[in-house]
């Protein structure tokens, strides 16, 4: 279970930035305010930190240039809004990175991109290459297309969606309260902050359902229920104060910033889970001896030259089981090709997939991150 003192550990963050951080009161976006999220972040990233980055903030850009006063009350309003904005805002990020020697790249992603599986492997690859590259992915809603953060989340669901793609090890929800308090702050002068709890403790439906905080869309409630989401790939979440001094940077040290959310099993028993209730298997791949105890001994990837027979109809993002010789069970995952192309390169190294397909997708037939032991 994850403490306060193993943060400092953890590398792979996903940092979410809601508006209200990023806008004086409803305006447009403020480069005077974004910039020291830039300089936490790039600091971050020299103290060993992978940050992909969540922020909203292209409806208040986008409402700002057209010279709305008020947000509007229909959705392709708002929706328009965020195409308009969304160019400011990856404007602003992109001068203030570069500006300390990093690149960007924009995401734009919706909740079903990451129901599909298929689609889902597809943002994972190219977040995790991104991220090797020394990129800074800043991800928003594909407000376009999707309204599901415009209307309840601001970003808030979206960024634990993500936290479970990259199977980060933190997420952090910036926010403008100081962290989850056991009563209404506002309302009760002796409203205590709840430093660190378990994401299942029960107190916490009391404090998201009732009033605590409720601004708007990704009030506390939505945060609750992020954190939630994210624990499910066993990612632990800290709601922590967006007005703070040098937070991230704090949050890294250890220091007891905001409230911590930890989830109630670790990444792999999570993962475990995860693979066995939600998805069918749709296939299997016979793996010769030294497969195996790769698999099991090393904890690698799959490969296609360990595969010695092929079976099932499954596409690319569908489960697979993976079995020895015998037809024993050993693990199971999801596949990056489909079963017509595994019967291609069964047997065969990953650097000759060019030369059989045509194309590469991925070294690895199923990847570690993608695979469950039994
Ligand atoms: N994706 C939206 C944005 O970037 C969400 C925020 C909102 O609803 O205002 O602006």
């Amino acid at each position: 279970m994850i403490s306060r003192s193993m943060i400092p550990f953890t590398r792979r963050w996903v940092v979410k930035i809601g508006s209200a951080l990023l806008t004086r009161d409803g305006a447009g976006l403020e480069r005077s305010m974004l910039a020291p999220w830039v300089e936490q972040i790039s600091a971050r990233r020299v103290a060993g930190n992978e940050v992909v980055l969540v922020s909203s903030g292209a409806v208040a850009e986008g409402m700002a240039r057209m010279g709305w006063q008020a947000r509007p009350k229909a959705l392709h309003a708002l929706q328009a809004a965020a195409a308009i904005g969304q160019m400011g805002l990856v404007r602003a990020y992109e001068d203030c990175f570069q500006a300390r020697g990093l690149h960007t790249a924009q995401v734009l992603l919706t909740h079903d991109d990451l129901a599909d599986r298929a689609r889902y492997l597809n943002a994972r690859s190219t977040i995790r290459t991104l991220l090797k590259l020394g990129v800074i992915p800043v991800i928003n809603e594909n407000d376009t297309v999707a309204t599901d953060e415009l209307r309840f989340g601001d970003n808030d669901t979206l960024a634990a969606l993500v936290a479970n793609l990259i199977q980060a090890d933190l997420l952090i929800l910036l926010t403008d309260q100081d962290g989850l308090f056991d009563r209404d702050p506002r309302a009760h002068a002796d409203a205590c902050l709840i430093p660190e709890t378990r994401v299942d403790d029960p107190q916490l439906d009391q404090v998201a359902g009732g009033s605590v905080t409720g601004l708007g869309t990704g009030g506390m409630v939505t945060k609750v229920r992020a954190a939630r989401l994210a624990a499910r790939s066993g990612t632990p979440t800290v709601i922590a104060p967006g007005r703070g001094e040098d937070v991230l940077g704090r949050i890294g040290e250890g220091e007891r910033v905001g409230t911590l959310l930890v989830p109630f099993q670790g990444p792999q028993a999570a993962r475990k889970q995860w693979l066995a209730g939600h998805l069918q298997v749709r296939g299997r791949v016979t793996l010769d001896a030294g497969a195996v105890s790769a698999l099991r001994e090393k904890g690698t990837s799959l490969l296609a030259v360990g595969v010695k027979k092929v079976q099932g109809t499954f596409n690319r993002g569908e489960v697979v089981a993976c079995v020895d010789e015998s037809g024993c069970e050993v693990a199971r995952g999801l596949i990056n090709y489909d079963v017509q192309e595994v019967e291609r390169v069964k047997g065969q190294p990953s650097s000759r997939f060019e030369a059989i397909l045509g194309y590469l997708d991925e070294q690895e037939l199923i990847h570690r991150d993608n695979l469950v032991l039994l």
